[in-house]
């Protein structure tokens, strides 16, 4: 046991030293990244997709997909018009770590871009240990989940600096309670910026998209 806890150690501390190589490269270009961060199915790939299709006329992204089989969510990204985009295929592992990205950035041209996404595996749990290198994590939750979540993976909600609530369209045939999820994410962490989102009809997005530009103006300045 203490030995798996030994080795569990080295692991993240080596992840957390090529995580500060890719920070300080992706510093030195100015560049915003977000770690997107979330259960399956609460709909990372479609605000992506959302997001390339409103501002790649004035933003230049690359996102990074990862998925623990199949390059699905890399195609998605292509299609909605993504240009730089790259596939993580974990074959098996549910987190994306340093070596991954760093691997990933190498086969990207990142000299001229505004913004990085990397959507993560769909995980609320490791992903939260893995340091990619990002400037925040981005957290989203969807009304088709518990509105409990923030409190079952406080540690994801603590180390995310936004949430992003979606599929707002389907309130009302489930349970969750929108003051609730936010009464709860806040007593985790009273600082994360909240969004309420519909990928489907686009409600709430505006916001989101004001608040990328708002993260790349912060970063040229
Ligand atoms: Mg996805
Ligand atoms: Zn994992």
């Amino acid at each position: 046991m203490t030995d798996r806890i030994a080795i569990e150690k080295k692991v993240l501390s080596e992840n957390d030293r090529l995580a500060g190589e890719i920070r300080v490269q992706l510093q030195a270009r100015r560049i915003v990244a977000l770690n997107l961060v979330s259960s399956p199915g609460s709909g990372k790939t479609s605000l992506l997709e959302k997001t390339i299709g409103a501002l790649s006329g004035s933003v230049r992204m690359a996102l990074i997909a990862g998925d623990v089989q199949t390059e699905n969510d890399a195609n998605r990204l292509k299609r909605a018009g993504g240009k730089l985009v790259r596939p993580i295929v974990t074959g098996g592992a549910c987190h994306l770590d340093a070596k991954m990205i760093t691997r990933a950035l190498g086969e990207l041209d990142i000299e001229n871009i505004d913004l990085l996404f990397v959507e993560n595996v769909g995980n609320l749990v490791c992903p939260a240990s893995y340091d990619l290198g990002e400037d925040m994590k981005v957290v989203l939750i969807s009304t088709t989940e518990g509105d409990d979540k923030p409190l079952k993976y406080p540690s994801m909600f603590r180390r995310s600096s936004a949430m992003v609530i979606n599929k707002i369209d389907l309130m009302g045939f489930s349970d969750f309670d929108l003051m609730q999820v936010r009464r709860n994410a806040l007593m985790i962490n009273g600082n994360l910026n909240i969004f309420e989102t519909s990928c489907r009809t686009g409600a709430g997005l505006d916001s989101w998209y004001d608040w990328l530009r708002r993260l790349i103006a912060a970063k040229r300045a």
